[in-house]
């Protein structure tokens, strides 16, 4: 099973990823980890994505569609993938029906988390990450029992470069510009699966397992 996972920045994505992978047995391909994972390393991807990054926009088309190419490609991906953050833009999505159709595979499913601006911008400036384990946090709705500090393994809990109020804003500005009109690119193929995003983490799991089984 091919599946996208669409919504704006903080709609929990990345969250849901991680429960749907383990239930359905497929890798998650998240172009923001890998790109943060380049930033991270100083490899020469990294150093181009960084600025991008750094102000909320989008790193170019080529770039993202190249990563994608190969990464679906990899053993892992056989027997499918749960593509988060990915594709961005239209251009994105043509390249990808491109690279599928060589490959004669399709997506299944377009799982569309909606959320509005106001939650989001509370839901991603309060966010919080361990350095160490990498768990999540939020300063409101999920606080550390000690500040700034992991209950899991004791490491450093930081906020992402880009989930400061600003950028947050230029994120959210990018995803209704460029990333939103693919709602209705996937909605003419039938693939949309829009799903409620506000909620307990379980229940919007749940919400999405029903619409996916
Ligand atoms: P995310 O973790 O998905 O919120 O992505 C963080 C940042 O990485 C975005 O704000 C973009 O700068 C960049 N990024 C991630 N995925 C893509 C993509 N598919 N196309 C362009 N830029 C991306």
């Amino acid at each position: 099973m091919n599946i996208i996972l669409l919504g704006p920045p903080g709609a929990g994505k990345g969250t849901q990823a991680k429960m749907l992978i383990d239930e359905y047995q497929i890798p998650q391909i998240s172009t923001g980890d890998i790109l943060r994972a380049a930033v991270k390393e100083g490899t020469p991807l990294g150093k181009e994505a960084k600025s991008y990054m750094d102000k909320g926009e989008l790193v170019p088309d080529s770039v993202v569609i190249g990563i994608v190419e190969e990464r679906i490609q990899e053993s892992d991906c056989a027997k499918g993938y749960m593509l988060d953050g990915f594709p961005r833009t239209v251009p994105q999505a043509e390249a990808l029906d491109e690279m599928l159709s060589k490959l004669s595979a399709q997506i299944d499913h377009v799982v569309s988390i909606e959320v509005a601006n106001e939650e989001l911008i509370k839901r991603l400036t309060g966010r919080r990450t361990c350095r160490e384990c990498g768990a999540g946090y939020h300063v409101m709705f999920d606080p550390p029992k000690a500040e700034g500090v992991c209950d899991k393994c004791g490491g450093e809990l930081y906020q992402r470069d880009d989930d400061n109020e600003e950028t947050v804003s230029s994120r959210l500005n990018v995803y209704e510009a460029q990333t939103l009109p693919l709602i209705d690119y996937y909605k003419v193929k039938g693939k949309i699966r829009p799903i409620d995003g506000v909620g307990e983490i379980k229940e919007i799991f749940g919400r999405i397992t029903t619409v996916l089984s």
